[in-house]
């Protein structure tokens, strides 16, 4: 309670981290990551990034690799509950390949009731009646359960951009988004209200290397990087409540206008690899959600 007091107060505008564990098998001795304490992540940094040391990066909640999908989401369940009040939500998990936002936002390959991310435990909170994709060439498709939903996120998902190269696993190329509107009524007024949610799972942020992609993949690559970093000019200039918000710079922002800024409530959740080989991508993705937060 006092928790979200505080958060309201700050805004609405929070960044979460979440740090995925190390893989089966792999040494757990060799982390980037020093220490996870309340809000903060200290990086170890090898020289090759910078001033060699531990770097601290601070924001509203770091979840270690030990916190389970039903603690990250009952952390965010105010957030969504919000919904039905009204408010739009926006809800976007950043972070390179491998980083684990496809495992927060839908799970595992193979789903267990205790392993379900955030937009199914989201839609089943909600218990929609009503659903809504504002894209064009989406097919907008009447949905009367939980169940509907689930199904049609699966054909979402399978529908993903499916090319493989050097760098990328099929679903780091493309965002991908559920929508869902919401409305309700006012208990004591008996007004209308009309909440929306919007649930993204980013491709990811890495850097190319322009000598392993070529042609349309990297094309496509400088596309997917110039989204996320409009994506984050916006976040930040709302954030800083800057009185011009550059939405017209990406397609994702200006999808996302309307439910970006004013009264909306946006969370980034940002994601963090352990492994030392990646520290460079960590360091870039940690001082983007710095800077929007
Ligand atoms: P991304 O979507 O960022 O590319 P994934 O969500 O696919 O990353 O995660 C990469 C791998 O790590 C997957 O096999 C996933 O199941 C696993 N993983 C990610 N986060 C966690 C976690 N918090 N706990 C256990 N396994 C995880
Ligand atoms: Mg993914």
């Amino acid at each position: 309670k006092l928790y979200n007091l505080v958060q309201d107060l700050k805004g609405n505008i929070r960044v979460y981290c979440r740090v995925r564990p190390f893989m089966p098998g792999q040494p757990t001795s060799l982390s980037t990551v020093e220490n996870i304490e309340e809000g903060t992540i200290t990086i170890r940094v090898p020289s090759k990034y910078g001033k060699e040391g531990h770097k601290p990066f601070m924001f509203n909640k770091v979840f270690g690799p030990s916190a389970t999908q039903e603690e990250v989401f009952s952390d965010m369940q105010p957030l969504v509950r919000s919904v039905l009040d009204g408010y739009n939500v926006c809800i976007f998990a950043y972070g390179q390949t491998g980083s684990g936002k496809t495992f927060t936002m839908s799970g595992p390959k193979e789903l267990t009731e205790e392993s379900l991310g955030v937009n199914y435990r989201a839609l089943a909170d909600l218990n929609n009646s009503h659903n809504g994709i504002n894209v064009p060439e989406a097919n907008l498709v009447p949905v009367s359960s939980t169940d509907d939903v689930i199904q049609l996120m699966d054909v979402g998902q399978m529908n993903r951009a499916v090319s493989s190269t050097a760098m990328n696993d099929r679903s780091s190329r493309s965002h991908s988004c559920v929508t869902v509107h919401v409305q309700g009524r006012d208990r004591t007024s008996g007004a209308i209200l009309h909440g929306s949610m919007h649930l993204v799972d980013l491709a990811g942020s890495e850097r190319v290397d322009k000598s392993e992609v070529t042609g349309d993949r990297l094309k496509e690559a400088q596309h997917i990087n110039k989204s996320l970093s409009a994506l984050g000019d916006v976040i930040s200039s709302l954030s800083q409540k800057n009185s011009h918000v550059p939405y017209r710079n990406s397609k994702l922002t200006q999808l996302l206008q309307d439910s970006l800024g004013g009264s909306a409530k946006t969370l980034m959740f940002v994601h963090v690899s352990p492994e030392a080989e990646t520290v460079g991508e960590t360091i870039s993705t940690l001082k983007f959600a710095e800077r929007v937060g």
